[in-house]
């Protein structure tokens, strides 16, 4: 089973911290499983108190910390990659960005930028110019 972008779990990836972290992932078995290893050590690599989860902030505060935390991730493993994402991998990232505006009630039309912290929507909108903005695909 390939893993997926989707719904990862920046917890469970051990991003909480910089220092100890433990990367879960699923087997390498193909570009887009391997563009999901890069996307968990991302955010490994870029945790920073901006995307930090805790407990008592409000549920915006928590959208735009998703959200930025994903994108930052995602942009990790295409910068680090050492071979560039096919379209299936393409898709998989914009997918897995989608979904997270969705679940934070985002404008995914406007990839979810006023979800995202005054300071940080320029970084965060480099980000989503990066995704193929002109794919759809079939939603389950
Ligand atoms: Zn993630």
């Amino acid at each position: 089973m390939v893993g997926t972008l989707r719904r990862c779990s920046p917890r469970s990836a051990g991003a909480r911290s910089r220092r100890g972290a433990r990367i879960v992932t699923w087997p390498i078995e193909d570009l887009r499983s391997y563009y999901v290893a890069l996307h968990e050590f991302g955010h490994a690599a870029t945790w920073t108190l901006e995307t930090k989860l805790s407990a008592g902030v409000a549920a915006r505060a928590v959208a735009a910390r998703v959200l930025l935390g994903e994108a930052r991730a995602s942009a990790w493993a295409l910068d680090t990659a050492l071979v560039r994402p096919d379209s299936r991998t393409e898709l998989a990232i914009l997918e897995a960005l989608t979904w997270y505006i969705e679940a934070h009630g985002g404008n995914v039309g406007a990839g979810g930028v006023e979800l995202v912290a005054a300071e940080h929507v320029g970084e965060y909108s480099r980000i989503w110019a990066r995704c193929p903005q002109s794919w759809t695909w079939d939603r389950d």
